[in-house]
């Protein structure tokens, strides 16, 4: 049943020399607000509440939350909501406390789906430094023409700075991962891109068949004639790639085919 549960919700305990690195990491002072996704039994709650923070974790686990509500009984700057964060209402967190710093070792399953969700409101927050596997981190961060870059790196550095801080190999977790993780450091662009609705379905489309030029890698509902003739009248060279753009030009490029910009 452990085992189960463990692999369901993504269990991978961190030990306690690397939770002490990486919650030192995260460069908040005393009285800040912290948002915890995925405390686990508290590896990194409890060093980050030793520095006196007021944090808030969010975990889906109900067994977790026994455990942290024994651990930390007598801390008074430890709150919790046993909930699934996908589920949680970030919004209303956000609205009630002056920008906190977001953290976590993320569960890898849903990690993307945290990232991608968090990356609208990251500019009513700190940033977020976090763990997730190291392939993700380094889609994450990835520039522009890099092996790695791809819609979810220009999702994330459309609002974010990133940087890969940490590489962590499995054998600091228990059960050990089969993958290695990383943590990542990512705070709000000082002039963050206004993406319309619509944009990042537009980004992902265009990378459907990456390898190909832009004019061939779209997948649907997009017209190669249409996307042709942006690429001419932004005088982009015929054989541009989606990895060759940047969140700006995807931004110019949508604006032209989308909306008739
Ligand atoms: N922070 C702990 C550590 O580093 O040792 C545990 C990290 S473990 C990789 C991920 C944690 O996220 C687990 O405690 C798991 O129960 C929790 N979790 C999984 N899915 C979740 C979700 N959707 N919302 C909130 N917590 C979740």
């Amino acid at each position: 049943m452990d085992r189960a549960r463990r692999r369901k919700f993504g269990q991978n305990f961190l030990d306690v020399p690397t939770a002490i690195a990486i919650a030192g990491d995260l460069p908040a002072s005393e009285g800040e607000a912290v948002l915890e996704i995925g405390p686990g039994h508290g590896a990194l709650t409890e060093h980050l509440l030793n520095r006196g923070v007021e944090l808030t974790a969010v975990e889906i686990d109900e067994q977790c939350v026994a455990v942290l509500n024994e651990k930390f009984a007598d801390r008074k700057n430890f709150h919790i909501e046993n909930i699934d964060f996908l589920k949680f209402d970030l919004q209303k967190f956000l609205d009630e406390h002056e920008k906190p710093w977001v953290t976590g070792n993320l569960p890898y399953n849903v990690s993307t789906a945290i990232i991608a969700g968090l990356m609208p409101r990251l500019h009513l927050t700190k940033g977020f430094m976090g763990m997730v596997q190291l392939e993700v981190a380094e889609r994450i961060c990835a520039s522009p023409c890099s092996s790695n870059y791809g819609s979810l790196s220009v999702l994330v550095s459309a609002f974010a700075d990133t940087q890969i801080l940490r590489k962590i190999g499995p054998e600091h977790f228990t059960p050990k991962p089969n993958v290695d993780s990383a943590t990542m450091l990512l705070t709000p662009r000082a002039n963050a891109l206004q993406a319309p609705e619509g944009f990042f379905d537009f980004v992902r489309a265009a990378f459907t068949q990456k390898r190909k030029t832009l004019a061939n890698s779209f997948g649907r509902p997009y017209d190669k004639k249409k996307i042709q003739e942006a690429i001419e009248l932004l005088d982009y060279p015929t054989t541009v790639r989606a990895e060759e753009l940047s969140p700006e030009q995807f931004l110019e490029f949508y604006r032209v085919i989308v909306q008739g910009a």
